[in-house]
């Protein structure tokens, strides 16, 4: 099986992104697996800080290994992770990469921060990847009336402190803020800014991550992956049809979880899948 890092290189190749999906729950993460596995590509199971407090560090993990054992491309990535502390947790449970999010401090305390977790991983697994933020895009994969406080144009992320913050940190992925929003806003989401997006991959040398996709049109994360976007995260949209599809198995009769629940594995694996076919070019 490859590593991560050769899968991510293997997307540069092909110009094409790999899908990161946030899970909850067992269900969630069939939901994923099986939909990758059905289109035979690459994808990461995405679980933050509290996603792997509900499900636990150490059986994430083992799921996850389950899957690679059997040489499936399956990775999992510690998603935000705010204290360097977490970061390690992850990083002694073999994770294959984690993000150390400091986009809401200030620069040189995010950089500061995300250093001692990349130096940490290398010395324990020089396989894993750290990936590190710069400009603030909102935190919670949640429903919103309108773009969070502390986000908007001014503070996207420059081309400068792009290759400034990569080049002092030494980190493996990058995750600007290029007009993408955590969460779902309901009246539509903005554009990315796709021309900022060439800039940065311009002057970084390290693959970037695109953050808060849930919303975004087809056509804009089909650019993104144009302009050098190789990792893109969905989360609110896979919550939203999750929920949708277990409100339908609970209002049968239906007694058995495995069938009840299985109504939302149905609805997570419509949007796992249409998102993988656009993220591969399928
Ligand atoms: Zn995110």
């Amino acid at each position: 099986m490859k590593t991560l890092k050769e899968a991510v290189a293997e997307a540069a190749e092909k110009m094409v992104a790999i899908g990161h999906f946030n899970v909850s729950d067992s269900e969630g993460f069939n939901a994923v697996v099986e939909s990758a596995k059905e289109l035979g590509v690459p994808v990461i199971i995405g679980v933050s800080e509290k996603e792997r407090s509900f499900l636990g560090v150490a059986e994430i993990r083992a799921l996850v290994s389950v899957e690679q054992g059997k040489g499936l491309p399956v990775y999992l990535n510690a998603d935000h992770t705010y204290s360097v502390e977490a970061s390690k947790e992850a990083e002694d449970n073999k994770f294959d990469s984690v993000i150390i999010d400091g986009a809401e401090k200030p620069f040189f305390e995010n950089v500061m921060m995300t250093k001692e977790v990349v130096n940490y991983a290398k010395g324990e697994n020089p396989e894993i990847l750290v990936e590190g933020e710069l400009g603030f895009i909102g935190s919670g994969s949640m429903l919103r009336d309108e773009i969070p406080e502390g986000v908007s144009e001014e503070t996207q992320t420059s081309a400068e402190d792009a290759a400034k913050f990569v080049e002092e940190t030494c980190v493996d992925l990058f995750a600007p803020s290029v007009g993408n929003i955590h969460g779902l806003i309901k009246s539509g989401e903005p554009k990315l800014n796709i021309k900022r997006i060439k800039e940065i991959a311009k002057v970084v040398n390290v693959p970037l991550v695109l953050h808060g996709a849930s919303g975004n049109t087809d056509e804009d994360i089909a650019q993104a992956i144009e302009a050098g976007i190789r990792i893109v995260h969905i989360n609110t949209e896979l919550r939203q049809a999750y929920k949708k599809g277990i409100k339908k198995g609970l209002s049968s009769d239906e007694l058995a979880p495995y069938k009840f629940m299985a109504e939302g594995v149905e609805e997570m694996k419509k949007i796992v899948t249409a998102k993988l076919k656009l993220f591969n070019k399928l």
